[in-house]
């Protein structure tokens, strides 16, 4: 029989109740697309406590729960934006501090992808501030430059570039994209109180054509916008009703900036941070949860706790696109306190076979992850 690799009994049996698996998990199909809105609303209103069990037992099923996502952003192009989020320190709506300025060259964005490798970062993310790229042709090619050589340092890439056409969406696959983010933000009733330059249908048009480029989706939300619960719940079923769920769904605290229309907002309770991320992980099984923005603002035991939901995906390094972010070195310490570590390059099934991997390879992949989990909590 299998038993905790030296783990007197108590401790064993406390070892198999964590990793046992709640009995709705059990009876749930792998993933769903058929979420009634009050089905989630009644997921998101269980007591915390069940909530959390029963999304750590989900996590569980779908995801090794000792491995995180460590993800580097960087600004390419910051401010001077011509929508009108009002979250966004980027938006020229806004007397903000943040200055405008161009397109940056390729060389600082390599340098930048190779210390973000080296100190264990394995997705690198480049977010330009504009609406779309309409009239950037050689801003476009030069982005697609900096897909072809962080991809081929061997790092996922990702990219924020506003609205895509499918014609622009397959040259970035083509260059080689992993992920194109593109958030929903909120409900789709709550958008129009966050941004009126744009549609929430616009939005699911880009997601659209990343999608049938073959590029993975990130789309998630943020929190602290001066939604309700209802608009939190309406995101995640938005987001449970594409055909295919994302790969990543990041959720964000707001990060109030003086300037900004949101200024004056409170920040989110920890409790509905905590219980967006429960519900996300029940109702996205096999997606990515990004503990996104806001993220600095959280006590270490506040963010264990949403690894404990779900989250397995953070932001981590000098800087978000304008707000803070935990640099490297504490990140780790702190993971390592948890007994928690980075998650390899194109481990998340979903994004290994858009990267054309072969089905061999993905399954030495899940092979190799099940054998280093079992290797690090079990012995014969
Ligand atoms: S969130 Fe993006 S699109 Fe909106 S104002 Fe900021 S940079 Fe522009």
């Amino acid at each position: 029989m299998f038993r905790a690799r030296n783990l007197p009994l108590r401790q064993f049996v406390r070892h198999l109740a964590t990793h046992a698996t709640a009995p709705e998990a059990t009876a749930m199909p792998l993933t769903r697309h058929d979420w009634k809105r009050q089905e989630i609303q009644g997921v998101y209103d269980t007591s915390l406590m069940d909530l959390i069990f029963r999304a750590a037992s989900v996590h569980r099923q779908h995801h090794d729960p000792s491995k995180v996502q460590l993800c580097t952003l960087m600004n390419i192009k910051t401010g001077g934006c011509t929508e009108d989020c009002s979250y966004c320190s980027q938006s020229s709506r806004h007397s903000t501090a943040t200055k405008a300025s161009k397109l940056v060259d390729i060389e600082p964005v390599i340098e930048a992808a190779r210390k973000a490798k080296e100190n264990g970062s394995t997705r690198f993310c480049m977010g330009a501030a504009w609406r779309d790229l309409a009239g950037r042709k050689r801003g476009f090619e030069r982005i697609l430059q900096m897909v072809r050589e962080v991809r081929g340092m061997g790092m996922e890439v990702c990219t924020t570039l506003g609205m895509l056409s499918l014609d622009q969406a397959r040259q970035l696959k083509e260059a080689g994209l992993t992920a194109y983010n593109h958030n929903l933000d909120t409900s789709r009733e709550f958008y129009p109180e966050v941004i009126t330059t744009r549609t929430y249908d616009e939005r699911l048009d880009t997601i659209a054509a990343v999608r049938e480029a073959g590029i993975s989706v990130c789309s998630g939300g943020i929190l602290g916008l001066g939604e309700s619960d209802e608009d939190r719940v309406g995101l995640i079923w938005e987001v449970s009703r594409m055909p295919q769920h994302p790969e990543s769904f990041p959720v964000n605290a707001l990060v109030p900036i003086p300037g900004t229309p949101l200024e004056n907002n409170e920040p989110v309770k920890f409790h509905t941070l905590v219980r967006t991320i429960a519900t996300a992980r029940i109702v996205l099984p096999t997606t990515i949860i990004r503990l996104a923005a806001g993220r600095n603002t959280l006590q270490e035991s506040e963010q264990a706790m949403c690894f404990m939901a779900g989250a397995n995906a953070v932001f981590t390094g000098e800087q978000m696109l304008t707000t803070p972010c935990s640099p490297w070195d504490e990140d780790k310490a702190m993971l390592g306190r948890w007994g928690l570590e980075g998650m390899a390059s194109f481990s998340q099934a979903n994004v290994a076979k858009k990267e054309g991997f072969s089905s061999v390879r993905m399954w030495l992949f899940a092979v190799t992850i099940d054998c280093n989990y079992i290797a690090r909590t079990t012995v014969l």
